[in-house]
Protein backbone atom coordinates (compact mmCIF):
# COMPACT_ATOMS: atom_id res chain seq x y z
CA UNK A 1 0.00 0.00 0.00
CA UNK A 2 0.86 3.47 -0.96
CA UNK A 3 1.95 5.84 1.98
CA UNK A 4 -0.42 8.68 2.11
CA UNK A 5 3.09 11.12 1.27
CA UNK A 6 4.09 9.16 -1.57
CA UNK A 7 3.53 10.73 -4.81
CA UNK A 8 3.72 8.55 -7.97
CA UNK A 9 5.45 10.35 -10.97
CA UNK A 10 2.28 10.42 -12.52
CA UNK A 11 0.41 12.42 -9.43
CA UNK A 12 3.19 14.61 -8.86
CA UNK A 13 3.24 15.81 -12.71
CA UNK A 14 -0.50 16.39 -12.18
CA UNK A 15 0.19 18.24 -8.93
CA UNK A 16 2.19 20.57 -11.37
CA UNK A 17 -0.21 21.27 -13.94
CA UNK A 18 -2.81 22.91 -11.72
CA UNK A 19 -5.52 25.28 -13.27
CA UNK A 20 -4.06 28.12 -12.08
CA UNK A 21 -2.10 31.15 -13.59
CA UNK A 22 -2.54 30.50 -16.78
CA UNK A 23 -5.46 32.86 -18.17
CA UNK A 24 -4.78 33.68 -21.46
CA UNK A 25 -4.33 37.37 -21.11
CA UNK A 26 -1.63 37.55 -18.39
CA UNK A 27 0.18 34.67 -20.61
CA UNK A 28 0.20 31.57 -18.32
CA UNK A 29 2.53 33.46 -15.77
CA UNK A 30 3.92 30.77 -13.17
CA UNK A 31 2.60 30.41 -9.70
CA UNK A 32 5.08 32.69 -7.14
CA UNK A 33 5.54 29.28 -5.45
CA UNK A 34 7.47 26.56 -6.65
CA UNK A 35 5.58 23.30 -7.23
CA UNK A 36 7.43 21.43 -4.61
CA UNK A 37 5.75 23.81 -1.93
CA UNK A 38 2.61 22.94 -2.69
CA UNK A 39 0.70 20.78 0.14
CA UNK A 40 2.00 17.32 0.65
CA UNK A 41 -1.92 16.45 0.61
CA UNK A 42 -2.20 12.88 -1.35
CA UNK A 43 -3.60 13.90 -5.12
CA UNK A 44 -6.34 11.46 -7.30
CA UNK A 45 -5.42 9.80 -10.00
CA UNK A 46 -7.51 11.47 -12.42
CA UNK A 47 -10.49 9.22 -13.77
CA UNK A 48 -10.45 8.79 -17.70
CA UNK A 49 -13.64 8.34 -18.44
CA UNK A 50 -14.74 5.95 -15.59
CA UNK A 51 -18.57 5.57 -14.60
CA UNK A 52 -19.45 7.38 -11.16
CA UNK A 53 -22.43 5.43 -10.53
CA UNK A 54 -24.49 5.37 -14.14
CA UNK A 55 -22.62 8.27 -15.19
CA UNK A 56 -19.43 9.03 -17.06
CA UNK A 57 -16.79 11.32 -15.23
CA UNK A 58 -14.52 13.38 -17.20
CA UNK A 59 -10.92 14.17 -16.44
CA UNK A 60 -10.18 17.82 -15.76
CA UNK A 61 -8.72 17.61 -20.08
CA UNK A 62 -12.26 16.34 -20.94
CA UNK A 63 -13.94 18.54 -19.18
CA UNK A 64 -12.17 21.71 -20.53
CA UNK A 65 -12.66 20.77 -23.65
CA UNK A 66 -16.20 19.95 -23.33
CA UNK A 67 -16.21 23.89 -22.23
CA UNK A 68 -14.86 24.37 -25.85
CA UNK A 69 -10.94 24.68 -24.51
CA UNK A 70 -8.20 24.82 -26.82
CA UNK A 71 -4.21 25.08 -26.43
CA UNK A 72 -4.62 28.53 -26.93
CA UNK A 73 -7.42 29.44 -25.04
CA UNK A 74 -7.94 27.23 -21.66
CA UNK A 75 -11.62 26.53 -20.24
CA UNK A 76 -12.50 29.41 -17.43
CA UNK A 77 -10.21 29.19 -14.22
CA UNK A 78 -12.79 29.19 -10.85
CA UNK A 79 -10.99 29.48 -7.80
CA UNK A 80 -13.57 28.79 -4.54
CA UNK A 81 -13.13 30.23 -1.10
CA UNK A 82 -14.52 27.75 1.49
CA UNK A 83 -14.02 23.52 1.72
CA UNK A 84 -18.09 23.53 3.12
CA UNK A 85 -20.68 22.36 1.53
CA UNK A 86 -21.65 24.94 -0.17
CA UNK A 87 -18.03 24.94 -2.01
CA UNK A 88 -17.78 21.27 -2.46
CA UNK A 89 -21.20 21.24 -4.44
CA UNK A 90 -20.22 24.20 -6.24
CA UNK A 91 -16.61 22.50 -7.35
CA UNK A 92 -19.14 19.33 -8.49
CA UNK A 93 -21.78 21.64 -10.69
CA UNK A 94 -18.80 23.47 -12.17
CA UNK A 95 -16.53 20.43 -12.92
CA UNK A 96 -19.63 19.29 -14.65
CA UNK A 97 -20.19 22.48 -16.53
CA UNK A 98 -16.99 21.90 -17.91
CA UNK A 99 -14.76 24.48 -16.14
CA UNK A 100 -11.61 24.54 -14.74
CA UNK A 101 -12.18 24.29 -10.37
CA UNK A 102 -9.58 25.17 -7.54
CA UNK A 103 -10.92 24.60 -3.77
CA UNK A 104 -9.33 26.56 -0.73
CA UNK A 105 -10.01 25.79 2.32
CA UNK A 106 -7.78 27.17 5.78
CA UNK A 107 -8.65 23.81 7.74
CA UNK A 108 -9.55 20.69 6.81
CA UNK A 109 -12.73 20.01 4.60
CA UNK A 110 -15.72 20.63 6.23
CA UNK A 111 -14.37 21.54 9.59
CA UNK A 112 -16.21 24.95 9.19
CA UNK A 113 -19.87 24.87 10.08
CA UNK A 114 -20.76 21.88 7.88
CA UNK A 115 -19.40 19.35 10.01
CA UNK A 116 -20.83 21.20 13.15
CA UNK A 117 -24.42 21.22 12.25
CA UNK A 118 -27.17 19.19 13.96
CA UNK A 119 -28.05 16.81 11.08
CA UNK A 120 -31.48 17.08 9.88
CA UNK A 121 -32.50 16.93 6.20
CA UNK A 122 -35.20 19.54 6.08
CA UNK A 123 -38.46 18.49 4.56
CA UNK A 124 -39.00 22.38 4.72
CA UNK A 125 -42.19 21.61 7.77
CA UNK A 126 -39.70 23.13 10.16
CA UNK A 127 -39.97 27.00 7.70
CA UNK A 128 -43.11 26.87 5.72
CA UNK A 129 -45.03 29.41 8.46
CA UNK A 130 -42.50 31.94 8.89
CA UNK A 131 -40.05 31.50 5.72
CA UNK A 132 -41.83 29.84 2.69
CA UNK A 133 -39.26 30.42 0.11
CA UNK A 134 -36.97 28.21 2.76
CA UNK A 135 -39.29 25.40 2.82
CA UNK A 136 -40.16 25.42 -0.78
CA UNK A 137 -35.86 25.20 -1.12
CA UNK A 138 -36.30 22.51 1.59
CA UNK A 139 -38.99 20.13 0.33
CA UNK A 140 -36.99 19.95 -3.05
CA UNK A 141 -33.50 19.54 -2.46
CA UNK A 142 -34.89 16.62 -0.03
CA UNK A 143 -36.23 14.63 -2.29
CA UNK A 144 -32.87 15.45 -5.24
CA UNK A 145 -30.63 14.86 -2.53
CA UNK A 146 -31.88 11.46 -1.70
CA UNK A 147 -31.82 10.32 -5.20
CA UNK A 148 -28.42 11.64 -5.56
CA UNK A 149 -26.63 10.93 -2.03
CA UNK A 150 -28.41 7.07 -1.89
CA UNK A 151 -27.43 5.91 1.71
CA UNK A 152 -26.62 8.94 3.09
CA UNK A 153 -30.02 9.00 5.08
CA UNK A 154 -31.95 7.91 7.34
CA UNK A 155 -35.16 7.53 6.01
CA UNK A 156 -36.74 7.83 9.53
CA UNK A 157 -39.02 10.82 8.96
CA UNK A 158 -40.14 13.49 11.66
CA UNK A 159 -42.49 14.37 14.04
CA UNK A 160 -43.94 17.81 14.95
CA UNK A 161 -45.26 16.88 18.56
CA UNK A 162 -48.41 19.26 20.26
CA UNK A 163 -48.27 19.10 23.91
CA UNK A 164 -49.41 22.47 24.88
CA UNK A 165 -53.54 24.27 23.93
CA UNK A 166 -51.15 26.67 22.00
CA UNK A 167 -49.05 24.39 20.22
CA UNK A 168 -52.68 22.58 19.12
CA UNK A 169 -54.03 26.18 17.95
CA UNK A 170 -51.19 26.20 15.79
CA UNK A 171 -51.61 23.06 13.78
CA UNK A 172 -54.01 24.93 11.08
CA UNK A 173 -51.48 27.72 10.22
CA UNK A 174 -48.61 24.94 10.12
CA UNK A 175 -50.76 22.11 7.74
CA UNK A 176 -51.91 24.66 5.65
CA UNK A 177 -48.26 25.84 5.03
CA UNK A 178 -47.29 22.81 4.45
CA UNK A 179 -49.28 22.12 1.91
CA UNK A 180 -48.16 25.39 0.23
CA UNK A 181 -44.81 24.59 0.35
CA UNK A 182 -45.20 20.84 -1.06
CA UNK A 183 -44.59 19.25 2.30
CA UNK A 184 -46.30 16.23 2.92
CA UNK A 185 -47.88 16.04 6.45
CA UNK A 186 -49.68 13.35 7.90
CA UNK A 187 -51.73 14.22 11.53
CA UNK A 188 -51.21 11.13 13.56
CA UNK A 189 -53.76 10.51 16.92
CA UNK A 190 -51.96 10.32 20.28
CA UNK A 191 -51.70 6.76 20.59
CA UNK A 192 -50.59 5.81 17.04
CA UNK A 193 -47.56 9.12 17.64
CA UNK A 194 -47.05 7.02 20.81
CA UNK A 195 -46.79 3.89 19.06
CA UNK A 196 -44.24 4.62 16.24
CA UNK A 197 -42.05 6.67 19.05
CA UNK A 198 -42.21 5.34 22.75
CA UNK A 199 -39.55 7.93 23.88
CA UNK A 200 -42.30 10.57 23.30
CA UNK A 201 -44.18 12.90 26.07
CA UNK A 202 -47.11 10.62 27.21
CA UNK A 203 -48.46 14.12 27.20
CA UNK A 204 -48.36 14.63 23.94
CA UNK A 205 -51.96 15.42 21.74
CA UNK A 206 -50.93 14.51 18.28
CA UNK A 207 -48.34 14.58 16.24
CA UNK A 208 -47.76 15.68 12.41
CA UNK A 209 -45.28 13.55 10.28
CA UNK A 210 -43.22 15.02 7.61
CA UNK A 211 -40.32 13.66 5.60
CA UNK A 212 -37.55 14.55 7.53
CA UNK A 213 -34.28 12.67 7.85
CA UNK A 214 -31.33 12.50 9.76
CA UNK A 215 -28.10 12.47 7.41
CA UNK A 216 -24.30 12.63 8.11
CA UNK A 217 -22.98 16.38 8.21
CA UNK A 218 -19.85 15.00 6.91
CA UNK A 219 -20.33 12.54 4.64
CA UNK A 220 -23.10 14.06 2.08
CA UNK A 221 -20.37 17.29 1.54
CA UNK A 222 -17.97 14.38 1.05
CA UNK A 223 -19.60 12.53 -1.68
CA UNK A 224 -19.37 16.15 -3.75
CA UNK A 225 -16.18 16.36 -3.25
CA UNK A 226 -14.69 12.93 -3.97
CA UNK A 227 -16.57 13.22 -6.90
CA UNK A 228 -15.69 16.78 -8.29
CA UNK A 229 -12.55 15.69 -7.56
CA UNK A 230 -12.94 12.84 -9.97
CA UNK A 231 -13.60 14.86 -12.60
CA UNK A 232 -10.60 16.98 -12.60
CA UNK A 233 -11.57 20.14 -9.53
CA UNK A 234 -7.94 20.53 -7.65
CA UNK A 235 -9.16 20.70 -4.09
CA UNK A 236 -6.75 22.16 -1.32
CA UNK A 237 -7.08 21.80 2.29
CA UNK A 238 -4.97 23.89 5.00
CA UNK A 239 -4.37 26.77 2.31
CA UNK A 240 -5.90 29.96 3.47
CA UNK A 241 -6.96 32.87 1.31
CA UNK A 242 -4.99 36.48 2.91
CA UNK A 243 -5.45 38.97 0.18
CA UNK A 244 -6.48 39.62 -3.34
CA UNK A 245 -4.75 40.22 -5.99
CA UNK A 246 -6.69 42.55 -8.39
CA UNK A 247 -6.29 46.03 -10.61
CA UNK A 248 -8.40 49.25 -10.73
CA UNK A 249 -9.56 50.83 -13.71
CA UNK A 250 -7.72 53.86 -14.36
CA UNK A 251 -10.95 56.12 -13.87
CA UNK A 252 -11.09 54.28 -10.53
CA UNK A 253 -14.74 53.51 -11.51
CA UNK A 254 -14.13 50.07 -10.20
CA UNK A 255 -11.89 46.90 -9.78
CA UNK A 256 -11.17 43.65 -11.46
CA UNK A 257 -10.05 40.43 -9.21
CA UNK A 258 -7.42 38.13 -10.66
CA UNK A 259 -6.70 35.47 -8.15
CA UNK A 260 -5.77 35.50 -4.39
CA UNK A 261 -2.54 34.96 -2.36
CA UNK A 262 -3.05 32.00 -0.02
CA UNK A 263 -0.92 30.93 2.66
CA UNK A 264 -0.22 26.94 2.49
CA UNK A 265 -0.77 25.76 6.66
CA UNK A 266 1.20 22.67 5.41
CA UNK A 267 4.43 23.78 3.79
CA UNK A 268 4.85 27.34 5.49
CA UNK A 269 4.54 28.82 2.94
CA UNK A 270 2.61 31.82 0.91
CA UNK A 271 1.92 31.77 -2.97
CA UNK A 272 -0.49 33.60 -5.55
CA UNK A 273 -3.23 31.48 -7.93
CA UNK A 274 -5.11 33.24 -10.35
CA UNK A 275 -8.56 33.04 -11.41
CA UNK A 276 -10.78 34.13 -14.03
CA UNK A 277 -13.54 34.80 -11.28
CA UNK A 278 -13.13 34.24 -7.24
CA UNK A 279 -16.21 32.35 -5.57
CA UNK A 280 -16.43 33.41 -1.82
CA UNK A 281 -18.10 30.70 -0.37
CA UNK A 282 -16.63 30.76 2.83
CA UNK A 283 -19.72 30.54 5.04
CA UNK A 284 -19.96 32.41 7.98
CA UNK A 285 -16.37 34.15 7.10
CA UNK A 286 -17.66 35.20 3.94
CA UNK A 287 -18.01 38.73 5.36
CA UNK A 288 -14.26 38.51 6.45
CA UNK A 289 -13.60 36.85 3.19
CA UNK A 290 -15.27 39.96 1.42
CA UNK A 291 -13.23 42.37 2.88
CA UNK A 292 -10.05 41.38 1.90
CA UNK A 293 -10.94 42.48 -1.31
CA UNK A 294 -12.53 46.09 -0.15
CA UNK A 295 -16.20 44.42 -0.69
CA UNK A 296 -19.13 44.80 1.75
CA UNK A 297 -21.68 41.88 2.22
CA UNK A 298 -24.75 41.90 4.27
CA UNK A 299 -23.93 38.75 5.62
CA UNK A 300 -23.91 37.93 9.52
CA UNK A 301 -22.17 34.84 11.47
CA UNK A 302 -25.26 33.40 13.56
CA UNK A 303 -24.60 30.86 16.03
CA UNK A 304 -26.13 28.08 17.83
CA UNK A 305 -25.55 25.74 20.49
CA UNK A 306 -25.64 22.30 19.84
CA UNK A 307 -25.99 19.55 23.00
CA UNK A 308 -25.12 15.70 21.93
CA UNK A 309 -26.74 13.05 24.78
CA UNK A 310 -25.57 9.75 25.65
CA UNK A 311 -28.06 7.24 23.87
CA UNK A 312 -30.31 7.23 21.22
CA UNK A 313 -33.64 8.32 22.53
CA UNK A 314 -36.19 8.82 19.69
CA UNK A 315 -35.94 6.58 16.36
CA UNK A 316 -37.27 9.63 14.62
CA UNK A 317 -36.44 13.24 14.25
CA UNK A 318 -38.88 15.24 16.60
CA UNK A 319 -40.04 19.20 16.53
CA UNK A 320 -41.93 20.81 18.56
CA UNK A 321 -45.58 21.91 16.88
CA UNK A 322 -44.88 25.49 17.29
CA UNK A 323 -42.98 28.27 15.34
CA UNK A 324 -39.38 27.46 15.08
CA UNK A 325 -37.52 28.08 18.64
CA UNK A 326 -34.61 26.88 21.06
CA UNK A 327 -34.27 23.87 22.00
CA UNK A 328 -36.94 21.95 20.08
CA UNK A 329 -35.36 19.73 17.42
CA UNK A 330 -34.15 16.33 18.81
CA UNK A 331 -32.04 14.16 16.31
CA UNK A 332 -31.01 10.56 16.74
CA UNK A 333 -27.73 10.29 15.14
CA UNK A 334 -26.03 7.03 15.15
CA UNK A 335 -25.95 6.06 19.43
CA UNK A 336 -26.35 9.49 20.87
CA UNK A 337 -29.11 11.90 20.44
CA UNK A 338 -28.26 15.50 19.35
CA UNK A 339 -30.40 18.46 20.11
CA UNK A 340 -30.41 22.00 19.38
CA UNK A 341 -30.38 24.43 19.13
CA UNK A 342 -29.92 28.53 19.71
CA UNK A 343 -29.55 31.45 17.78
CA UNK A 344 -27.85 34.68 17.85
CA UNK A 345 -25.71 37.27 16.37
CA UNK A 346 -21.81 36.74 16.94
CA UNK A 347 -19.10 39.61 16.02
CA UNK A 348 -16.73 37.12 14.96
CA UNK A 349 -17.37 33.07 13.68
CA UNK A 350 -14.17 32.50 15.07
CA UNK A 351 -14.78 33.67 19.03
CA UNK A 352 -18.19 31.69 19.55
CA UNK A 353 -18.61 30.85 22.95
CA UNK A 354 -21.13 27.98 24.32
CA UNK A 355 -23.50 29.77 26.54
CA UNK A 356 -24.26 27.84 29.85
CA UNK A 357 -27.87 28.75 30.49
CA UNK A 358 -28.63 27.99 26.49
CA UNK A 359 -27.23 24.23 27.37
CA UNK A 360 -29.60 24.22 29.97
CA UNK A 361 -32.46 25.69 28.14
CA UNK A 362 -31.90 23.32 24.75
CA UNK A 363 -31.98 20.23 27.75
CA UNK A 364 -34.95 21.48 29.34
CA UNK A 365 -36.56 22.47 26.48
CA UNK A 366 -35.94 18.89 24.65
CA UNK A 367 -36.73 16.96 27.43
CA UNK A 368 -40.64 17.98 27.54
CA UNK A 369 -40.30 16.65 23.76
CA UNK A 370 -38.47 13.44 24.99
CA UNK A 371 -38.55 13.23 28.73
CA UNK A 372 -35.64 10.50 28.84
CA UNK A 373 -32.82 13.15 27.63
CA UNK A 374 -33.03 15.02 31.26
CA UNK A 375 -31.70 11.68 32.44
CA UNK A 376 -29.19 11.45 29.73
CA UNK A 377 -25.59 12.26 30.26
CA UNK A 378 -24.19 14.78 28.22
CA UNK A 379 -21.46 13.72 25.47
CA UNK A 380 -20.53 17.14 24.03
CA UNK A 381 -21.30 20.51 23.60
CA UNK A 382 -20.16 22.72 20.91
CA UNK A 383 -21.56 25.77 18.84
CA UNK A 384 -21.28 26.35 15.15
CA UNK A 385 -22.21 29.80 13.31
CA UNK A 386 -24.79 29.80 10.31
CA UNK A 387 -24.32 32.17 7.75
CA UNK A 388 -27.53 34.14 7.33
CA UNK A 389 -27.95 36.92 5.01
CA UNK A 390 -28.64 40.43 7.45
CA UNK A 391 -26.75 43.15 8.90
CA UNK A 392 -25.92 42.77 12.58
CA UNK A 393 -27.27 45.27 14.77
CA UNK A 394 -24.29 47.48 15.95
CA UNK A 395 -22.13 46.77 12.33
CA UNK A 396 -20.67 48.73 10.17
CA UNK A 397 -23.24 47.70 7.65
CA UNK A 398 -26.25 48.74 10.29
CA UNK A 399 -24.21 51.89 11.58
CA UNK A 400 -26.33 54.22 8.98
CA UNK A 401 -29.43 53.14 9.95
CA UNK A 402 -28.90 52.74 14.16
CA UNK A 403 -26.02 54.88 14.70
CA UNK A 404 -26.73 55.10 18.27
CA UNK A 405 -24.98 53.01 20.66
CA UNK A 406 -27.19 50.63 22.36
CA UNK A 407 -26.62 49.57 25.89
CA UNK A 408 -24.66 46.00 26.10
CA UNK A 409 -28.09 44.44 27.55
CA UNK A 410 -30.21 45.50 24.84
CA UNK A 411 -27.57 44.70 22.17
CA UNK A 412 -27.51 41.38 23.43
CA UNK A 413 -31.66 41.05 23.71
CA UNK A 414 -31.34 42.57 19.81
CA UNK A 415 -28.76 40.02 18.63
CA UNK A 416 -30.65 36.82 19.75
CA UNK A 417 -33.89 38.17 18.28
CA UNK A 418 -32.06 39.23 15.14
CA UNK A 419 -30.75 35.45 15.61
CA UNK A 420 -33.85 34.09 14.87
CA UNK A 421 -35.63 36.81 13.02
CA UNK A 422 -33.27 36.63 10.14
CA UNK A 423 -34.38 34.19 7.11
CA UNK A 424 -32.71 31.58 5.77
CA UNK A 425 -32.77 32.44 2.28
CA UNK A 426 -29.68 32.27 -0.25
CA UNK A 427 -28.69 35.02 -2.46
CA UNK A 428 -25.65 35.02 -4.94
CA UNK A 429 -23.81 38.02 -4.65
CA UNK A 430 -21.99 39.29 -8.22
CA UNK A 431 -20.43 42.50 -7.22
CA UNK A 432 -19.66 43.55 -10.38
CA UNK A 433 -23.40 45.03 -9.64
CA UNK A 434 -21.83 47.23 -6.44
CA UNK A 435 -22.38 50.85 -6.30
CA UNK A 436 -18.34 50.39 -6.74
CA UNK A 437 -18.00 47.23 -9.08
CA UNK A 438 -15.62 44.69 -8.35
CA UNK A 439 -15.62 42.42 -11.33
CA UNK A 440 -14.76 38.85 -11.44
CA UNK A 441 -15.82 38.33 -7.64
CA UNK A 442 -18.92 36.87 -6.19
CA UNK A 443 -20.05 35.73 -3.24
CA UNK A 444 -22.70 32.95 -2.23
CA UNK A 445 -24.19 32.19 0.99
CA UNK A 446 -27.39 32.05 3.34
CA UNK A 447 -29.66 28.28 2.81
CA UNK A 448 -28.86 25.00 4.85
CA UNK A 449 -27.11 22.23 4.53
CA UNK A 450 -30.17 20.97 2.79
CA UNK A 451 -29.85 23.68 0.31
CA UNK A 452 -25.91 23.20 -0.81
CA UNK A 453 -26.75 21.71 -4.01
CA UNK A 454 -29.22 24.45 -4.69
CA UNK A 455 -26.92 26.96 -3.78
CA UNK A 456 -24.26 25.93 -5.78
CA UNK A 457 -26.91 25.27 -8.91
CA UNK A 458 -27.49 29.22 -8.36
CA UNK A 459 -24.12 30.45 -8.00
CA UNK A 460 -22.90 28.34 -11.48
CA UNK A 461 -25.73 29.94 -13.38
CA UNK A 462 -24.53 33.29 -12.22
CA UNK A 463 -20.70 32.05 -13.19
CA UNK A 464 -22.08 30.98 -16.59
CA UNK A 465 -23.84 34.03 -17.60
CA UNK A 466 -20.60 36.35 -16.88
CA UNK A 467 -18.72 33.94 -18.93
CA UNK A 468 -20.91 33.52 -21.85
CA UNK A 469 -21.45 30.15 -21.22
CA UNK A 470 -24.78 28.10 -22.34
CA UNK A 471 -23.87 25.16 -19.85
CA UNK A 472 -27.08 23.85 -18.11
CA UNK A 473 -26.80 22.65 -14.77
CA UNK A 474 -26.61 18.69 -14.41
CA UNK A 475 -26.53 18.24 -10.76
CA UNK A 476 -29.96 17.01 -10.15
CA UNK A 477 -29.26 13.59 -11.60
CA UNK A 478 -25.96 12.97 -11.21
CA UNK A 479 -25.83 10.21 -8.75
CA UNK A 480 -22.43 11.18 -6.22
CA UNK A 481 -19.94 9.02 -5.61
CA UNK A 482 -19.83 7.65 -1.97
CA UNK A 483 -17.95 9.38 0.95
CA UNK A 484 -15.55 6.89 1.10
CA UNK A 485 -14.24 7.83 -2.39
CA UNK A 486 -12.94 11.03 -0.27
CA UNK A 487 -10.51 8.83 1.85
CA UNK A 488 -8.89 7.04 -1.46
CA UNK A 489 -6.53 9.39 -3.06
C1 LIG B 1 -26.05 25.08 15.14
C2 LIG B 1 -26.41 24.86 13.69
C3 LIG B 1 -27.19 23.78 13.34
C4 LIG B 1 -27.55 23.59 12.00
N1 LIG B 1 -28.28 22.49 11.66
C5 LIG B 1 -28.62 22.28 10.37
C6 LIG B 1 -29.35 21.12 10.01
O1 LIG B 1 -29.67 20.27 10.84
N2 LIG B 1 -29.70 20.98 8.71
C7 LIG B 1 -29.35 21.89 7.75
O2 LIG B 1 -29.74 21.71 6.60
N3 LIG B 1 -28.61 22.98 8.06
C8 LIG B 1 -28.23 23.19 9.34
N4 LIG B 1 -27.47 24.29 9.68
C9 LIG B 1 -27.03 25.20 8.62
C10 LIG B 1 -25.81 24.64 7.89
O3 LIG B 1 -24.92 24.05 8.80
C11 LIG B 1 -25.07 25.75 7.14
O4 LIG B 1 -25.98 26.48 6.37
C12 LIG B 1 -24.01 25.15 6.19
O5 LIG B 1 -23.24 24.17 6.85
C13 LIG B 1 -23.11 26.24 5.66
O6 LIG B 1 -22.16 25.63 4.79
P1 LIG B 1 -21.10 26.53 4.03
O7 LIG B 1 -20.33 25.65 3.15
O8 LIG B 1 -21.81 27.68 3.40
O9 LIG B 1 -20.19 27.13 5.20
P2 LIG B 1 -18.98 26.40 6.00
O10 LIG B 1 -19.23 24.97 6.19
O11 LIG B 1 -18.73 27.21 7.22
O12 LIG B 1 -17.77 26.54 4.98
C14 LIG B 1 -17.06 27.74 4.82
C15 LIG B 1 -15.58 27.40 4.89
O13 LIG B 1 -14.82 28.54 4.53
C16 LIG B 1 -13.56 28.41 5.18
N5 LIG B 1 -12.84 29.68 5.17
C17 LIG B 1 -13.12 30.78 5.90
N6 LIG B 1 -12.22 31.74 5.63
C18 LIG B 1 -11.36 31.23 4.71
C19 LIG B 1 -10.21 31.74 4.05
N7 LIG B 1 -9.76 32.99 4.29
N8 LIG B 1 -9.54 30.94 3.18
C20 LIG B 1 -9.98 29.68 2.93
N9 LIG B 1 -11.07 29.14 3.55
C21 LIG B 1 -11.74 29.92 4.41
C22 LIG B 1 -13.97 27.93 6.58
O14 LIG B 1 -12.88 27.30 7.23
C23 LIG B 1 -15.12 26.99 6.28
O15 LIG B 1 -14.73 25.64 6.26
C24 LIG B 1 -27.10 24.49 11.01
C25 LIG B 1 -26.29 25.58 11.36
C26 LIG B 1 -25.94 25.76 12.69
C27 LIG B 1 -25.07 26.90 13.06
Amino acid sequence: MKKATTETPETAAETMTPAVNDRPEDGGRPEAAPSEARPRVPRPKRARSRRVAGVAARSSAEAAEAAGATAAAPAPHILIIGGGGTGGALAHDLTLRGLRVTLVERGEITSGTTGRHHGLLHSGARYATTDRAAAIDCSGENKILRRIAPGSFEENDGLFVALTDEDEEYEKQFTEACWQCAVPATRLDRDTALRMEPGLNPALRFAIQVPDATMDAMRVPLRFFATARRAGADIRPFTEVVAFTSSTAADGSGRTVSGVKVRDHAAGREYEIGADIVVNAAGAWAGKVAALAGVDVPVVASPGVMVAVRGRHTNMVVNRLHAPGDGDIVVPQRLLTVVGTSSWIAADPDDLTVPADHVAAILRESSELVPAIARAEVRATWAAARPLIGVAPGSGLAAAAAPAAAPAAAMAAALAAAGRGLPRETRCFDHATDATPTEGFVTIAGGKATTLRAMAEITADVICAKLGLDRPCQTREVVLLPHTAWYRA
